[in-house]
């Protein structure tokens, strides 16, 4: 900064702060940005913005002062010393192999001032970005620049929603141009059937790591492609698809023209599948090798992290649409005939009419599979078993890192003092011990005045939120005064926001409008609710619902007690989730992949009363929360829907309002406190991403790592050997048949034999196992057989079994073996004795 004018260099320090989302979970800066335009901060919480608006005398003077001349030096040296600082990942993995993990995504939540997301997804996505700098993963983001994003909503005079589709303007967005070193934008080129498209590139600081977001709207395209890139998920097939080229391929190739060279690829969701592909392409260029050969070495490098919870969740394009789009990429780049393109996101690769799935192509190309919760993985095991044909639905191959959030970005100024005392500073970028013992010694009326703050709080935002909807329907006049009685800061406040989807069974909670009007008034116990949330323009059911909730807010007797915030984004979010003392979560079992917002309000003290799903069946307990269904599976059964609603009202009028008016002679709920301290403790650490991210960098970036390493080694020596390995079984399998079966009984054990017969086939190539269904509660029964050579490719394998069950339980099996090979994932043979 020597040398240079005062106020040149305080305005590069402050724009070099606004350009780092940092300040979008560390609130150190609020001051610089508020004294600059307290509206424009205010109002959009964008520090970039605050710059762009704010006059250069204000500037000028502000920079004159020594104190905000000190806050911005103070900050800026943190910054800079944070960048280099040796963190959780430098300390617990100093001699790592892992250099870079890219991490795509179609959507990513960080901020409203940067709104390309739309809800769970970008913010598991945002969340993990943010943590990734916090704990030192190295890590870097891939993902689109939306001109327009995801609509936003209004609500019309008859309570309808309307969409609408303001414009992201790149200037007021924290992002800048990436350049090249000579000050270049950089642009890269894709080729389409007849024609070259420009795709620009735009870099976002978060913390220590980068994202690199990409878009089609450069002048220099045709006008329908400029519009590629305009909405998330919005427009057709061919809209989508294109987006995720641009992901997949552009994103791998910006990072290979960055010279990083990511051994870790994770996939977030099968939207960015693509990648996958296009390191498949670029591994070929480098080392000359065949399309199996260059995916071998290359998919153990990907992680594939599923979301969904439906087999109509997943996206899917119509043949021609492939067809049309990748034969030329498929014959000249990958070096593969369409069909067999067009076979990696099929289930059946005969069945000419069978879409193209983007997750069966994730499946395909990845080296390790993840759900995000544990019940998730259950059903994804179930989901995906069509492509693992012939194995037990136990034995697909995907296991579960449960979501988490980011507490720093969700929890509230309050609830922050409160942690930083009970467990320090650094709590959340460290490895989270002593942080739940902690908690635990916090005494009752701190927490309870936390929370009577946090309430206090989320009823001025309500408040104010009530004026501006009240301008947005031209209903103006009375002024402020028009607020004044809407909520009570000591009244037990209800959240319920989230998309409106059908699965999430928005409407359950107003099954009987009457009795939930009759819990919102008691004048004894009052209760307000808070509602909000969107659903997609092509959602007719979802729409009918949110219509529904806002004729219902319009009776007059609730005008005090409920709103319908519209909107709902990141911004109602985190005062949302910060204020409210019970979260309330309708998904129908098994839908919620896992869900994420009731995890936000943990930290903030606010109780989850939810159905059993998604995270809330692995975090639920009686001492923390409420949780509603059986734990079973009942698909759309209005019968249980009616049961579940009238579950939902009697917890609140039985159990929940009385607990909270339950008051000790100091006015303190106490059983309510003790509730909400226990769930503190053992519930928000354990449903952070630090956990979350410390459990993919342990259990999948690092072993990705080391394995992408050694099969890539030497131009890709093991690689070719496993290709080599998986054409020998093609060749030979046909062969392997079972001969009879035998059991020896020998002193105590008993020994189940049976003659294999192998042909030309090395057994080493080859496991033969025994198996039995899990008995009730149980893991199934797997033992690995021995076998004796008999002679001319035939083999009798023994081994011994469990007194306890009838041999008739028992049946052997033939699958691939290698010793370095993932199976059954990358080689679903299987062969049993029938
Ligand atoms: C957290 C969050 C979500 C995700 O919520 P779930 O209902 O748990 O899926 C969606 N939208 C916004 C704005 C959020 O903050």
């Amino acid at each position: 900064m020597d040398g240079q004018p005062e106020e040149t260099s305080g305005l590069l320090a402050l724009r070099e702060l606004a350009l780092d989302l940092h300040w979008s979970w560390n609130h150190a800066s609020d001051r610089l940005w508020r004294e600059l335009d307290a509206e424009t901060w205010e109002t959009t919480g964008n520090p970039w913005g605050v710059l762009h608006t704010v006059s250069r005398s204000k500037t000028r003077a502000l920079l004159a002062q020594s104190d905000f001349r000190q806050t911005i030096e103070a900050l800026l040296k943190e910054k800079r010393e944070a960048a280099n600082e040796s963190r959780w990942f430098q300390q617990a993995h100093p001699a790592s192999p892992l250099k870079t993990v890219a991490y795509f995504s179609l959507e990513f939540m960080l901020t409203e001032a940067l709104p390309i997301y739309s809800g769970g997804l970008g913010n598991v996505a945002g969340d993990q970005l943010k943590t990734a700098s916090d704990l030192g993963v190295p890590v870097v983001g891939v993902g689109l620049l939306y001109s327009q994003g995801y609509f936003r909503q209004s609500i019309g005079r008859d309570g309808s929603q309307e969409a609408l589709y303001p414009v992201n303007e790149p200037d007021q967005l924290p992002i800048q141009p990436l350049r090249s070193a000579d000050g270049e934008w950089l642009r890269l080129q894709i080729d389409l059937p007849g024609c070259k498209l420009w795709i620009r590139t735009w870099e976002v600081q978060i913390g220590r790591l980068k994202l690199y977001l990409l878009d089609m709207n450069d002048p220099a395209n045709p006008a329908t492609y400029r519009c590629i890139t305009s909405e998330l998920y919005g427009g057709g097939p061919e809209t989508r698809l294109m987006q995720e080229m641009i992901l997949g391929m552009a994103g791998w190739q910006l990072l290979r023209t960055l010279g990083l060279e990511p051994q870790v690829c994770h996939l977030n969701e099968g939207h960015a599948a693509f990648a996958a592909l296009e390191r498949i392409r670029c591994f070929r260029v480098d080392h000359d090798v065949s399309f199996a050969e260059a995916l071998a070495a290359t998919r153990v490098g990907n992680v594939f992290t599923t979301h969904t919870a439906v087999a109509a969740g997943f996206d899917r394009f119509a043949p021609e649409l492939i067809t049309k789009y990748f034969r030329s990429y498929a014959e000249n780049h990958l070096g593969i005939a369409i069909a067999d393109f067009l076979a990696l996101g099929r289930k059946d690769r005969n069945d000419d009419l069978e879409p193209f799935n983007m997750a069966y192509l994730a499946i395909r190309s990845s080296g390790a599979v993840n759900a995000v919760s544990a019940l998730h993985g259950k059903v994804s095991r179930s989901l995906f078993q069509p492509l693992f044909p012939g194995w037990p639905t136990d034995d697909v191959p995907i296991g579960h890192v449960t979501n988490g959030i980011h507490v720093p970005t969700w929890d509230s100024v309050q609830s922050d003092a409160l942690w930083t005392e009970a467990a320090g500073k650094d709590r959340w970028r460290g490895d989270l011990t002593g942080l739940e013992t902690g908690i635990l010694k916090l005494d009752i009326q701190q927490i309870w005045r936390m929370r009577n703050e946090s309430r206090q709080n989320l009823c001025d935002r309500v408040r104010r939120q009530y004026l501006r909807q009240r301008v947005e329907d031209a209903e103006i006049g009375g002024g402020l005064d028009a607020a004044h009685g809407i909520f009570d800061p000591h009244a037990l406040t209800l959240g319920f926001a989230r998309r409106f989807a059908t699965y999430k069974r928005p409407a359950l909670l107003l099954r009987d409008p009457d009795r939930l009007v009759r819990i919102l008034t008691d004048a004894r116990h009052p209760v307000q609710l808070v509602l909000a949330g969107k659903a997609h323009p092509q959602d007719a059911e979802g729409q009918a619902l949110i219509k529904a909730w806002n004729e219902f807010a319009r009776r007059p007797e609730l005008r005090s007690r409920l709103i319908f915030v519209r909107d709902y984004n990141m911004r109602q979010a985190e005062w949302l989730v910060q204020g409210v003392d019970v979260w309330i979560n309708t998904p129908r079992r098994p839908w919620e992949a896992s869900g994420t917002s009731g995890m936000k309000i943990l930290a903030n003290g606010g109780l989850n009363l939810s159905e059993l799903d998604g995270w809330w069946a692995e975090a639920y307990e009686p001492e923390v929360g409420w949780a509603i269904g059986d734990g079973e599976e009942h698909g759309d059964d209005p019968t249980v829907d009616e049961a579940e609603a009238d579950a939902l009202y009697s917890l609140l009028e039985d159990v929940i309002v009385p607990e909270f008016y339950s008051r000790n002679q100091d006015g303190i709920p106490t059983r309510w406190i003790e509730r909400v301290r226990e769930s503190m403790a053992s519930l928000a650490p354990r449903f952070s991403t630090n956990r979350t991210v410390r459990e993919y960098a342990e259990k999948f970036y690092l072993p990705a790592a080391v394995a992408y390493e050694a099969r890539s080694a030497e131009g890709g020596k093991v690689a070719r050997e496993l290709a080599r390995w998986k054409q020998d079984l093609d060749r030979l399998w046909p062969h392997v048949r079972f001969g009879a079966v035998n059991t020896e009984e020998a002193e105590d054990t008993r020994l189940f034999s049976v003659e294999v017969y192998l042909g030309e086939l090395p057994p080493e190539m080859v496991k033969v196992e025994l198996y039995a269904e899990p008995m009730a509660g149980e893991k199934a029964f797997l033992a690995v057989m021995t076998g004796q050579d008999s002679g001319q490719g035939s083999y009798r394998y023994r081994a011994s079994i469990p007194p306890n069950r009838p041999v008739s339980d028992f049946t052997p099996r033939i699958v691939p073996y290698h010793p370095l090979a993932r199976l059954p994932l990358e080689d679903t043979r299987i062969a049993w004795q029938r």
